[in-house]
């Protein structure tokens, strides 16, 4: 059992968690919008809900975990201007928003996968397959006098919620003074936010790909409504934490927080968790920058999808981290290296000195950094093989499983280079072994020379 300390955001101080039911704790993550493939970015957000998660476990509690796909709603400014992501996507692409959002969906659970985050028994509630609980939240906001019309949709009134902006410490204020100028001049205060915009076939208009009928007219839901409907549908309100990027505290979790606490009069979470930015040359990488990198583009230049995941947690979550393709073949390579020497490591029994120190890192705010220089350490003393699964159990680099990977279906033909080589050695005859060694390792292997005797293991890109 560790005792776990988070950064909440909600209160900007390090805490002790504790879970409000006993041996359960529940979990929101903020999930893909499902327009496009998730880049590296994004998918840090889904690492340190996995890193969460599994520490957690590890301290002996169960986690429910839920993520929600965005597949309507979330518009290109991010705010409740311009057209939806997903409707554009699809536009672009000639194809239905239904076949968009399912395809990116499916990318989003490959990217899961290849980052082993742990997801079986994960949640992902689809946004457009909980229209009746967003509007029935609306409801409940417009009876209590949160929520007002204007000509293209209904809107949450921020100035009627005395907390708003306390995620974060939002200065509403402020961010009024620097507001640009509103497009809506409709809007009561700068902050309002849609809940439920009406689609132009409300008013004679064409019709959207998607579009519901609700009480306020034909439309779509705003954004935010669907993380308060669907995180109280599968948790309950308040739950334990709420997870996402920094770049949501300003306005989506405010605006979550602002519509599930005014609604219910409970908070919505516990803990906040926000994960910094992963930025390329010092900018946030992101679609609109045209910056983006992703798990494919790192297979395809043959760096190891758990590679990234190395990489990323020699940083902690609430540091920028700068992407270069340098960093991650670096870690290609420091990985490789690893799951050898994983290889020859003893059967002893765990050190238990080790583990504790591990725990006490992760325990204090998930102090990955930390966490990985004890890893490279306990490799350098050569402790037991059970010592390393046991950190593995939340840095998730699945050792064991790579180090067999490496050594199944050797290819006959590699076999036989390896023994002629072993020969050449014995006899000395160093050119021709230097010769083979090169042969073997163009066809994906490497070699790892011990006295008179070489192993023969497949080298980490050919596991992708
Ligand atoms: P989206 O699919 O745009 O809703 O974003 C999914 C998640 O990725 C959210 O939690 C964002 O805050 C997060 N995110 C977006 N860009 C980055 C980035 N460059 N680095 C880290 N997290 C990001
Ligand atoms: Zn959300």
């Amino acid at each position: 059992m560790i005792e776990i300390k988070l950064n909440n955001t909600l209160t900007g101080k390090k805490e002790v968690f504790l879970p409000i039911h006993k041996n359960e704790v529940r979990m929101y993550n903020c999930g893909p919008t499902v327009y496009f493939f998730p880049h590296i970015g994004n998918m840090r957000s889904y690492i340190l809900a996995d890193i969460l998660r599994r520490t957690i476990e590890y301290s002996g509690s169960k986690v429910k975990q839920v993520i929600n796909i965005t597949d309507v709603g979330h518009l290109v400014s991010d705010g409740d201007e311009g057209e939806d992501k997903i409707e554009k996507s699809a536009q672009k692409e000639g194809k239905t928003a239904f076949d968009i959002a399912r395809f990116y969906e499916n990318a989003y659970y490959q990217d899961l996968k290849d980052l082993n985050i742990k997801s079986d028994d994960t949640k992902f509630p689809r946004a457009t397959e909980h229209i009746k609980e967003q509007i029935e939240i609306l409801k409940i906001l417009e009876e209590k006098g949160f929520a007002y019309k204007t000509s293209d949709g209904l809107y949450f009134d921020t100035s009627k919620f005395k907390d708003y902006g306390k995620l974060g410490n939002i200065n509403i204020k402020e961010q009024k003074e620097g507001a640009r100028i509103e497009t809506n001049i409709e809007k009561r205060n700068p902050s309002d936010f849609a809940l439920w915009k009406y689609s132009p076939s409300a008013s004679g208009g064409e019709k959207r790909l998607q579009e519901w009928e609700s009480p306020w007219g034909v439309g779509f839901p705003g954004w935010h409504i669907e993380c308060s409907a669907m995180s109280r549908k599968y948790l309950d309100q308040p739950f334990d934490i709420h997870t996402g990027g920094i770049d949501h505290i300003p306005v989506h979790h405010n605006n979550e927080i602002a519509q599930s606490e005014c609604a219910f009069g409970v908070p919505l979470a516990n803990f906040w968790l926000h994960n910094e930015f992963i930025t390329v040359e010092g900018e946030k990488m992101s679609k609109s920058l045209g910056n983006i990198f992703t798990i494919s583009d790192l297979k395809k230049r043959q760096i190891h999808p758990l590679a990234f995941r190395l990489w990323l947690l020699s940083g902690h979550y609430r540091s920028p981290m700068n992407f270069t393709w340098d960093a991650v073949l670096g870690a290609h390579k420091t990985l490789e290296k690893l799951i050898f020497e994983f290889d020859n490591l003893s059967k002893e029994d765990i050190d238990k000195e080790t583990i504790e120190k591990f725990e006490s890192f992760l325990g204090d705010d998930l102090d990955t950094p930390k966490a990985l220089a004890l890893l490279h350490n306990a490799f350098n003393l050569k402790k037991s093989k059970k010592t390393i699964q046991e950190m593995d159990k939340i840095l998730g680099l699945n050792f064991s499983f790579l180090s067999k990977k490496i050594k199944e279906n050797i290819s006959d033909e590699v076999m036989e280079l390896k023994n002629e080589r072993d020969t050449a050695r014995k006899e000395k005859n160093w050119q021709k072994s230097d010769e083979l060694r090169e042969e073997i390792e163009k066809e994906g292997y490497l070699l790892e020379d011990k006295n008179d005797q070489s192993i023969l293991r497949k080298n980490l890109s050919s596991l992708i």
